[in-house]
Order: structure tokens, then sequence, then C-alpha cells
């Protein structure tokens, strides 16, 4: 085995990193499979609104089912879908998927139904996001308005003038842009205003105990009275308990996910529920 510390000029692969390597060559020729066979799902998980009781709208999260391995969780497949540009396609289908779901949600008569989806760095900044969001909207009769894209800090920490323009397109187009898992990144303030966000999701870690763990209840204090300040809608994601669902609702949080109420299930699971909760 080759040395690895020092200016050393030799490099010989390590068996353990030429097998993640392999691994990584197999998970992408596996992904791909599995993207023209149909194993990618969207599962959907509900978001409280914490003034009525009331579902208001679904996160789509992927799920990969795959037929020897069981279901792989995003952590594990989200990655190498980033590196290899497989992400492209797995996005596009999870946004069809959360389109469909809308349409099904939404209605005369019925109080409008937001479907949010992830969108990685990667996707949105490929240059053709924007024909695939109209396209797919198109294709689905989904309304603009009907439809959220949760997005991360990192892609606006780059501050590209790209991305202004982008996301401005999207917002005029009349979709809801999100910042999820708020308070993990670098938070520099300033980009609040330079991007035309309409809503804070703060990161399931403050969250998750706020009720026993009086900074974290500090922190979720301080970001929704800035969010309320901005005018921005607020999101707590990972509730897992009363305690923090009765925290959120007293500090004006407008929105609740987590286990306490709903894990994600598959879509049609996922419609029988909302369907039971506006009847109930
Ligand atoms: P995220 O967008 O922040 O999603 C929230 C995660 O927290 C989900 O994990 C959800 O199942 C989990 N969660 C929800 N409520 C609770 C709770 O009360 N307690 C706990 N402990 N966890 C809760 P999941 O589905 O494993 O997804 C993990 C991450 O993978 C997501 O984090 C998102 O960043 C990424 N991801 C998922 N689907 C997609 C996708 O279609 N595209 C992209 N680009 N990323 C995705
Ligand atoms: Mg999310
Ligand atoms: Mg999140
Ligand atoms: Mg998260």
């Amino acid at each position: 085995e080759a040395k690895t510390s020092g200016g050393g000029a030799l490099h010989v692969y390590k068996p353990e990193l030429s097998e993640r390597v392999d691994n990584r060559f197999a998970m992408e020729a596996m992904m791909k499979m599995g993207l023209a066979e149909g194993q990618f799902h969207a599962y959907f998980q509900a978001k409280r609104d914490l003034k009525t009781g009331r579902i208001a709208g679904a996160e789509a999260l992927c799920r990969w089912m795959h037929p020897d391995k069981g279901m792989i969780s995003p952590a594990d497949f989200i990655p190498v879908a980033e590196e290899t540009g497989l992400i492209l396609q797995i996005g596009n289908q999870m946004l069809a998927q959360a389109c469909d779901m809308a349409v099904r949600c939404n209605g005369p008569g019925r109080p409008r139904f937001v479907v949010a989806v992830n969108v990685s760095p990667k996707q949105l900044l490929h240059g053709g996001f924007l024909c695939d969001v109209r396209r797919v909207l198109e294709d689905s009769g989904c309304r603009a308005q009907w439809l959220e894209l949760e997005i991360t800090e990192s892609l606006l920490l780059a501050d590209l003038e790209e991305t202004v323009e982008l996301l401005e397109a999207l917002a005029e187009m009349g979709l809801m842009i999100t910042i999820d898992d708020f308070g993990t990144g670098y938070s520099a303030m300033s980009y609040l205003s330079r991007f035309p966000i309409k809503c804070l999701k703060i990161d399931q870690s403050f969250v998750r105990d706020m009720a026993q763990d009086p900074e974290k209840q500090i922190l979720v204090r301080a970001i929704l009275a800035m969010a309320q300040g901005l005018g921005l809608k607020t999101v707590a994601e990972g509730v897992e308990d009363a305690a923090a669902a009765a925290l959120l609702s007293e500090l004006d949080c407008d929105y609740g996910q987590g286990y306490l109420w709903h894990r994600p299930v598959p879509a049609h699971n996922f419609y029988q529920l909302l369907a039971a909760s506006r009847v109930a």
C-alpha cells in the first residue's frame, strides 16, 4: 500500500476507496435502471395549518423502491444523483408526481392546497429548469400557485445574478419559494431581501426537542420574530411532540410538519388521509 502522507508522488487506491468507487458506479447503473423502470416514488407528508388544524399542503419526498434492496432513503442516493446528473431526471419525475397530487387535491369550493418539492442546486441551475417546470405544469394541468419549491440556503449564498433572475421568474409565474432547513446554513440575512422568498422552514434540529431545550426555544422564537417582521410565512419541520406544537402555535408559527401528526406516506394513502380529514 502506498503512502498518502507528505508531498508524496505515489497514488495507489486503498482497497476501501476502490470499493467505494465501484459502489458508486454500480449505484449509478442501478439508478439509471430504476429511473427507466419507475422505481422512484414521491411520498407525501402533510403540512398542517397550526391555526385551523387543517392539512394545508404536503411535501413530496423521494423514495427509491428497489426490487431487491427494498426502500432506499434519499440521504443514500440524492448525493450520488447530484454528482452524476441523474438528479435532473429524478427531479422531473418528482415534479410530475407532485403536480399530479396538487391537481387531485385542488378543486372548486376547496381551499388552496400547495404541494412542495425539494429542488437541489444542481437541478435549479442546470439551465433548463424554468422550461422543465413550465412543461410539467402544462402536462399535468397544475397551476403554478399550487406548487412550492423548497431550496437550501447554500444556493442563495452564492448570490449569482442568474439565481436571482431564475427565482424571480418562478415567483412571477406564481410558484412559492421556501428556504428549507433554515438556520443550519450561514443565514446571511441580507439575501432574504434580495430573493423573492415567501416562506422559511425552520430546521428540525431546532424544533424537535424545543420544548425541553431553552436555547433551541430562543432560536426558534428569534427566527419566527424575524420572519414575521419580514412578512414571511413560517413552517416548523420535525414536530414530534405536543409540547413543541403548543409552543409553535403560541408563537404564531403558520404551519407544522412532523411525526406528531403525519409521516410521509405513498400517494394513494396521502390522498385518502386528506379526504378523511376534510370530511371530519
Ligand atoms: P428535508 O427536505 O428537510 O425533509 C425533511 C426530512 O425530515 C424528511 O426526511 C422527512 O421524512 C423527515 N421528517 C419529517 N418529519 C419528521 C419528524 O417529525 N421527525 C424526524 N426525525 N424526521 C422528520 P427524508 O424523506 O429522509 O428526506 C431527507 C432529505 O432528502 C430531505 O430533507 C431533502 O433534503 C432530501 N430529499 C428528499 N426528497 C428529495 C427530492 O425529491 N429531491 C431532492 N433534491 N432532495 C430530496
Ligand atoms: Mg424539504
Ligand atoms: Mg428540511
Ligand atoms: Mg432537513
